[in-house]
Formats: structure tokens, sequence, C-alpha cells
């Protein structure tokens, strides 16, 4: 079926509609994911279909050991980043989780995750053909998860379906309230029950320091797209050596006509991942990556200081563990609702406002909860936000503290 051209120009000039250096965008989901400038170049050279296949060695056909670009040292030097044994790239931080579950449980195991884990944990359990537990949290204003309760809901699977679960998950930073859990925690209560550890650090791998061994994880999941500097879609799957064995097991299917046989591929990865131009991507930020997280505490620093001028916005505080120890933020503003509820264009003022000032990224509509993320803009700018907020409030007759 030939397509008409009317139904093909909407493809012809496809752009976004901002660029990043022009507006400040505060998208939590944007922040960590920018490309370096090494990366849109690398994007662009290896943007040809399997342009990284070129060299795929004959003997052990499969990316990761693919020599020529380096994937072969890159999934070597991204497990010792992390301090893990083994490391691969998958496509996406839920396939990693889901690659685990699968290979970890078998249908009708529970996995237990916090109460705060992203819908990808859930739906990646569903598609495993898992059940899963919850942990509370503390409900509002904090959301603290409930860390050692992680121990009680363990007991309460082995008493429900005569088995341990299969994998416990926490969220390491969660994408509503940007809480930082204490991992070792966890981890501790999951190995009392010899139960595999996976620590969802979609949030936190890439853009702070993260050494799994010290924080007992057994997997640590990640996204390149929202952490590593690196374009969709990629993502971060890094294992201990005994996880390695289960997780990433060759394929044994034997051909029932042919004989055929893969054994040189990992089956849960369906041989080979991300190629191309994503992947390279990551690969060309990896330096950066490395160096980056270890501004993390000037980048809690800048995080904090939104927050103090935020809040002196009447009406105005951030809801979550306080004080901040990650760059996301949640926002609870009753005086901008307040506003919102007599201004003609209701909710979407607040978006309006701030896009005129050169900021965008906080959700259209939203004025009583919103979120935004700090991570990687300098102070200069971060300073440029406070100030469009405070014009706005006192535009709109909003007190402003000292
Ligand atoms: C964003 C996010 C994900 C999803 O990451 P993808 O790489 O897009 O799959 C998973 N978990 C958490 C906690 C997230 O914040």
């Amino acid at each position: 079926m030939k397509l008409s051209e009317e139904r093909l120009k909407k493809y012809r000039n496809l752009r976004r509609d901002f660029k990043e250096d022009r507006y400040i965008n505060l998208n939590p989901i944007q922040r960590g994911g920018v490309l370096t400038a090494e990366a849109r170049e690398a994007l662009a050279e290896f943007g040809d279909g399997y342009s990284t296949c070129d060299w795929c060695p004959a003997k052990t056909p499969r990316l990761d050991k693919v020599t020529r670009p380096p994937i072969a040292d890159f999934v070597e030097d991204l497990a010792e980043f992390l301090g893990m044994d083994v490391a691969r790239v998958v496509t996406r931080c839920r396939e990693a989780q889901f690659i685990a579950f699968r290979m970890l449980g078998r249908p009708g195991d529970v996995v237990v995750i916090d109460s705060l884990a992203h819908y990808s944990t859930y739906v990646a359990a569903e598609l495993a053909m898992m059940k899963i537990k919850e942990v509370p949290n503390s409900g509002y204003p904090e959301f603290r998860v409930d860390l050692d309760a992680y121990a009680a809901k363990i007991e309460e699977v082995k008493r429900e379906t005569g088995k341990l679960p299969a994998v416990v998950v926490l969220t390491h930073v969660d994408y509503l309230y940007g809480n930082l859990n204490d991992a070792r925690r966890v981890a501790e209560i999951a190995h009392e029950y010899e139960v595999p550890f996976l620590l969802n650090a979609a949030y936190t791998a890439g853009v702070m320091p993260i050494d799994g061994r010290e924080l007992g994880a057994d997997i640590i999941t990640g996204s390149g797209h929202k952490s590593w500097a690196a374009s969709a879609s990629t993502g971060v799957l890094a294992l201990t050596k005994e996880m390695a064995k289960r997780v990433l097991a060759p394929s044994q299917i034997v051909g029932d006509l042919t004989g055929r046989k893969f054994s040189i591929k990992e089956y849960a990865l369906l041989g080979c991942t991300v190629m191309g131009g994503p992947l390279i991507s990551m690969m060309a930020s990896f330096p950066h990556v490395v160096e980056r997280v270890e501004r993390w505490p000037e980048e809690v620093e800048n995080a904090r200081w939104l927050v103090e001028q935020l809040e002196r916005i009447e009406g105005t505080r951030q809801l979550g563990v306080r004080p901040k120890d990650h760059t996301l933020i949640h926002m609870e503003s009753e005086g901008l609702y307040e506003v919102s509820r007599h201004h003609k264009r209701r909710g979407f003022f607040l978006y309006e406002e701030l896009r005129d000032r050169g900021i965008v990224g906080i959700q259209p509509g939203l004025t009583k909860h919103f979120k935004l993320n700090t991570y990687g803009l300098s102070r200069e700018r971060i300073e440029k936000v406070a100030e469009a907020f405070l014009e706005i409030a006192e535009k709109y007759g909003l007190s402003i503290s000292k």
C-alpha cells in the first residue's frame, strides 16, 4: 500500500519545538538524559541500521563481544563503575527489570516491591506472570517507604504461598517524591532470607555515585535515557557473578530438523540488544558521566536551595523526605492552586507564565502538586527559576516570606 504525501508530510521535518539551551527544562525525566556534545555527534555517525555490527566476531557473534567500537570494554567498565561484576546494555530500565523477573522466578511467584515503585516495575512483573506484594509507605507528607517492613512482607509471602518471593525490589529514588532509600537495609533483609535483591536505580545510577557491592545489590537496573546522558532506548542491567549465571543463561534450544544451536546467545536478551546510535550515545557520554557523579553533593545543594526559595511562596511546601537528598522535587502549593481557581486559564496559567520566562517542563495544568528536577542546571539557571516563580507568585498577589 503506497501512502499519500499527505500522510507522509508530518515525518518530513521532524524537529523538537524547543532547543535545550533556549529554554530551561525542569521536566524530571529529562534532566539526566540531556546528551553531551560527544554523544550528539556519535549518534549521527552511528545512525545507520546495524552500524555497530561491522566487526562482530565470527566465533562469538554477540553485541557485547564487539571490540570495534569498544563495546566489550564498555560493558566491563560499566560493571566496574557500578561496583558489579557483569553488565549489559538493554533497551530500557523496564526491560532490565522484566529480564531479571523472568529469569529468577516462575509464573505465580511473588516479587516484593516498594509502594512507590514505577508502573513499569508492576507491568514487568505482570509480563513475567508474577504477582507483587507491596511494602507500605508513611503517606502524606513524607511518603517514606517503611524499609523494615520488607521482612514482614517476605514472611507474608512465605505464609500465603509456601514459598519465598523470587525477588525483592527497592526503587532507590522514586519518581514521585524523589526520596532516596537506604538500599543497605533492604539488602540485609533480603539476604537474611536468601532472596535476590534488585535495586532499581533509574533515578540514581548515572547521576550519583553507586557502588552495588557496598549497597549489597545483586542486580542493579538503570535507564540510559533518564540518567546516563544517552538517547532512548537504553537501559542498564548490572549483575553479580552469581546472578549473571542465572539471568544471562545461554540458549539451549535445538532445531528439531536441523539440529541448529545458538549457545553463544544469552536467550533472555534475545541474543543482542541495543545496537547503533543509542548504544554509542551512551558510550560517548560515559567519560562525562563518570566525572559528573562526583559533583552530586553540589547538585543536592542546588535542589535544597531551590526548595527553600519556592517555600517562600505563601502556602507552598516540599513533599517527601526533608531535606532533599535528590534533585527530583515534588512541591505542593495551595497558594498557586488558589490563583488557578480564579484565573481564566485555570491551572494552565503557571505553565504559561513560566514558559513566557523561558522555563518549561512543569506539567501543563498542574499547580497544586507539581514536580521538577534541577539536575545538571547551573546555579545561575536555578536562580532564574526561583526568580520566575517568585515573580509569578507576586504578580498574582501571593505573599513571599523573607
Ligand atoms: C523512569 C523510570 C523507569 C523507566 O525507565 P525506562 O528506561 O524508560 O524503562 C523505571 N523505574 C523508575 C523508578 C523510573 O523512574
